[in-house]
């Protein structure tokens, strides 16, 4: 049976006479629903747990069922949601929509959860990646909602990547375009290994896990400080508490965030001169703080810095680098955005 848990309505006095959407996405941890306004504002959301381990289709029951919990709460019938959007993490086969072989969720291979999602929700489906329809709800209404384009790269357990060009995502000829996270930063025999399994990728030294990898073997090669005393009297290492130590002034700590700066710059850098974006968004847990931080400005700083060394002159110039405004929301207002984007293309 579905888990029916109340969502949370944000715009009691929103105007819903106009059509509205619903995106979900899919977390290895929550499923997140936003119900989304023409605009783009959230009208309200949902959120409950992935709950893995009971298998994709009672998790596709309970992502269909939300778009019917969502469409009650503010007085509508599911039938009345114009549209929905669904964002998974990858690899997946956007044209069959089918999740091939998701990392974090054994026994998940190959379920078609595009069209099983429908079933339960009973409208048809826009399947996406997860970081795409992040980089698109960046794009609608957040941090680079007056660009024309952007690559987003969220920063967490791994380094997800979304392209948006004009309302154009890249998926590429086989699902698997935009995987900026996958770029080679690193090719010496020393390089360090992805849990993709290919070496010297940017999400082996720009990730959360490898941030966490080099602060463990730097206390061990016998790094001093706060940071490593902190560590060594059993304190979980963790990108927050390594921000922390850095926040008060621990060498070893805000060089492993300037080091995390300086890779991610390398992967900026021929992602900059690939595209040539109007604008680079960093989002994800692993922000230090964002803009309201000092760690947070100084590792943008660090980046922006050593982007603008290394790219042709007119980019060096106009790029813009800045930190994504979403927050957790960014992904389900994306997918409601590209569920919208269909929508329109079907009635126009
Ligand atoms: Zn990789």
């Amino acid at each position: 049976m579905p888990v029916t848990k109340s969502p949370r309505l944000l715009l009691p006095d929103a105007d819903i006479s106009g059509p509205l959407f619903v995106g979900i996405d899919l977390g290895g941890t929550n499923i997140k629903a936003a119900l989304v306004d023409g605009q783009g504002q959230m009208v309200a959301f949902h959120t409950e747990p992935t709950n893995v381990q009971n298998g994709p289709d009672d998790a596709a029951i309970r992502m269909g069922h939300s778009v019917e919990l969502l469409a009650h709460c503010v007085g509508l019938a599911r039938s009345d949601i114009a549209a929905v959007g669904l964002g998974t993490p990858g690899p997946q086969d956007l044209s069959t929509g089918v999740l091939l072989k998701p990392g974090n969720f054994p026994g998940w291979e190959n379920f078609p959860v595009r069209d099983r999602v429908a079933e339960h929700c009973g409208h048809a489906v826009t399947y996406a990646n997860d970081a795409t329809a992040a980089a698109y709800g960046e794009f609608w209404v957040g941090s680079g909602r007056d660009d024309t384009s952007l690559i987003l790269l969220t920063l967490g357990t791994g380094v997800g990547g979304g392209i948006i060009i004009h309302d154009m995502t890249i998926e590429g000829a086989h699902s698997h375009g935009s995987e900026c996270g996958h770029i080679i930063v690193d090719s010496s025999p020393t390089a360090r290994m992805c849990p993709c399994g290919q070496p010297g990728h940017l999400e082996a030294y720009a990730s959360a896990t490898a941030l966490k990898a080099r602060a463990s073997e730097r206390i061990r090669d016998g790094g001093v400080g706060t940071l490593a005393d902190a560590v060594n009297q059993g304190e979980p290492l963790t990108p927050i508490l390594i921000g922390n130590h850095a926040e008060q002034g621990d060498q070893l700590a805000m060089s492993l965030v300037m080091e995390t700066a300086d890779w991610l710059a390398i992967g900026i850098v021929t992602l900059m001169h690939t595209i040539d974006p109007s604008a680079i968004i960093l989002g994800g847990a692993m922000t230090f703080g964002r803009d309201e931080h000092p760690v947070g400005r100084a590792f943008l700083d660090r980046i922006d810095t050593c982007i603008r060394r290394h790219t042709f002159p007119t980019l060096a110039k106009k790029t813009a680098l800045r930190f994504a405004t979403l927050g957790g929301h960014a992904g389900s207002i994306g997918a409601a955005g590209l569920g919208r984007l269909t929508w329109k293309q079907q009635n126009s």
